[in-house]
């Protein structure tokens, strides 16, 4: 059985030498329980919250213990009336080859998902941080122009296409060429800006020639400088990630904008939310899971992952993350099937 653990807490942008590999033996279910071997692993951003011991709304992952993870799974042993071997299973295994489970917590999957992948992504966590961040607390209106960033990874992919569902303009923005071609020509962004670009501000600003009335919120940092002026009255910023702070060890240097950003939210009305997707929306869950596989059905939605083969390329895969080296959902593929 190889584990991950977290070895020690990162000072700033996590390194290798935060995680360590190690080999113990095949945990054994007892009566009521089952041993659920990981096939994939889903790397997400909150990780980075979770090696630190700063306060947060989720206790830290304690040194020497098995990195937290979503992950799609499969039943090898059965010791429990409700699951049978081989079937399906959404957990929380973390960052390891097997786990055992009282099947508290545990989602059945069913005997042959299509994607069983997609339960860690569109269908998962981030389809449903998209969905409830967006209409929830963002309220897009038909013609209204929405911006996100991280545009092509599973949070911003699906807000954008959502936003272009209901009728509004749709802004990306997201690191890199490729990665904003990709937006437009796929995911269908009336247009996406390279946040890299020398004159990201003048581009972002020329592209939302009616303002903005919806900013989701997922990185934070130089983006959310940009967008500041460009907010009309009355617009709606769901709070979802800052992901371009979550390696940061202090506040940045420069100017204090604080005064701007108050005067800003005064002036023009702004309505500002932060949400944690399980604590503020758990029962809502179907709702989302309705509409999300209609429209994927129906073909209304692209969804790409990045698929990681190993579980020991999991650090590299989760450090290149938080700098925007994934290209689409970030999953790790630990055993096959
Ligand atoms: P992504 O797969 O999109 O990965 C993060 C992306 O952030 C990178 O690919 C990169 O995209 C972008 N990024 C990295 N560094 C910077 C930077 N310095 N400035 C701007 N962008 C940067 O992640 P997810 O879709 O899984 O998550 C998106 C956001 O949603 C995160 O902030 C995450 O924490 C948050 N989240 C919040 C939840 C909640 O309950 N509130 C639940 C789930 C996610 P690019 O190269 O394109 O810029």
């Amino acid at each position: 059985n190889r584990q991950i653990l977290l070895a020690s807490r990162p000072k700033g942008a996590p390194t290798d030498n935060n995680f360590r590999l190690v080999e113990s033996t095949k945990p054994e279910p007892k009566d009521g329980e089952i041993l659920l071997k990981t096939i994939y692993l889903s790397l997400d951003p909150y990780m980075r919250g979770r090696m630190s011991d700063a306060k947060s709304y989720a206790d830290p992952v304690a040194l020497n213990q098995v990195m937290v993870g979503g992950t799609v799974a499969q039943v090898e042993v059965s010791h429990h009336d409700k699951f049978a071997v081989g079937d399906w299973v959404l957990n929380q295994s973390g960052w390891q080859d097997y786990s055992v489970s009282n099947g508290k917590d545990v989602m059945p999957l069913g005997k042959n998902p299509r994607h069983p992948s997609y339960a860690l992504g569109i269908m998962g966590m981030p389809g449903f941080t998209a969905f409830m961040g967006l209409l929830d607390i963002g309220k897009p209106q038909a013609g209204e122009t929405v911006v996100v960033a991280a545009a092509t990874g599973p949070v911003g992919a699906t807000v954008g296409q959502i936003a272009k569902i209901k009728g509004c303009k749709a802004m990306g923005i997201a690191g890199g060429a490729e990665k904003c071609r990709y937006a437009v020509e796929t995911l269908g962004f009336d247009a996406c800006i390279d946040r890299k670009a020398d004159n990201f501000a003048e581009q972002l600003a020329n592209a939302c020639t009616d303002g903005i009335d919806v900013y989701y919120e997922n990185v934070g940092g130089k983006v959310f400088d940009a967008v500041l002026p460009l907010l009309n009255t009355s617009a709606r910023i769901p709070v979802c990630g800052l992901v371009s702070q979550y390696n940061a060890t202090a506040l940045p240097s420069g100017p204090d904008r604080m005064g701007m950003l108050m005067g800003t939210i005064l002036t023009k009305r702004i309505k500002m939310q932060g949400f944690i997707i399980f604590d503020d929306y758990a029962d809502r869950y179907n709702e989302f899971a309705q509409a999300m596989s209609q429209w994927l059905k129906e073909g209304k939605i692209h969804y790409r992952e990045q698929m990681i083969e190993g579980l020991e390329q999991a650090p590299q895969a989760f450090i290149g993350m938080l700098e925007g080296k994934n290209f689409g959902k970030l999953v790790v593929k630990v055993n096959e099937p």
